[in-house]
């Protein structure tokens, strides 16, 4: 079905140096994608379950150290690739498929998208899309826009290619990619999820060590809390099942 928006506006801004997007006009489309499940910010919030996942790895340090956290959990997470990693480390994003994890499209070389031409996100994303799929062998579901930068061009071009675009409601404020510290990540995580949190953290992309650390404290604790830990797929199927009531 072929999706109509009005023009959006990209306002462009800095804050400390570094640059930031606006969305002026795009609150309505979002809005709509939102009803029709195909922008996610967040899971049921009826449900007591959470979502970690991890953007722009695969890293050939770090992946394997969060895989291994996980595992001695037993939990299952969802791990944005960017498709350059995917080329150069393919083995550890056959690993986390075959550990149980959901892999998504992060981008090709990780651009702001939302100041793309539709050509170019379009190869971005179908480009990431191939690579992954020629190592995993299934056809992907979500996409994930690096910065969350969106626009009209690139709702449309995940609309088109029939991709849920993921994006996230927690773990921002904890700024784990910037090194903050360990306690102020786990801190700043623990305080803000809530039924249906999707947590953004990064595997790759610099050094991740304080993520790596801070993770099994936050696994635990959320257990505590009674949260289960869940894919994205999960947290989807759990919206539908939701529906369908
Ligand atoms: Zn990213």
């Amino acid at each position: 079905m072929p999706l109509k928006f009005a023009g959006s506006e990209v306002q462009e801004y800095l804050v400390k140096g570094r640059r930031f997007i606006r969305m002026t006009s795009l609150r309505k489309e979002i809005a709509d994608l939102r009803a029709q499940g195909r922008i996610l910010y967040s899971g049921n919030t009826q449900l007591r379950e959470i979502a970690l996942t991890f953007d722009d790895g695969p890293d050939p340090n770090y992946t394997p150290q969060i895989l291994d956290v996980l595992q001695r959990y037993g939990i299952k997470a969802t791990f944005f690739c960017i498709g350059r990693q995917v080329e150069a480390y393919p083995q550890i994003v056959r690993q986390e498929y075959e550990a149980g994890h959901v892999i998504g499209n992060h981008s090709w070389t990780h651009p702001d998208l939302g100041l793309l031409p539709a050509s170019d996100i379009l190869s971005e994303l179908n480009q990431t899309f191939g690579a992954i799929q020629e190592v995993i062998g299934v056809q992907l579901a979500f996409f994930r826009p690096p910065y969350g930068s969106l626009s009209t061009q690139v709702l449309a071009q995940a609309c088109h290619l029939g991709v849920t675009t993921v994006m996230w409601n927690a773990g921002e404020e904890a700024r784990d990619w910037s090194r903050p510290g360990v306690k102020f990540i786990i801190r700043q995580i623990l305080s803000l999820v809530r039924n249906g949190s999707i947590i953004l953290m990064h595997d790759g992309g610099g050094d991740r060590s304080q993520t790596v650390a801070a993770l099994p404290v936050i696994i635990q604790r959320l257990q505590d809390r009674g949260f289960q830990l869940v894919t994205i797929q999960q947290m989807v199927d759990g919206l539908q099942e939701n529906l369908t009531l």
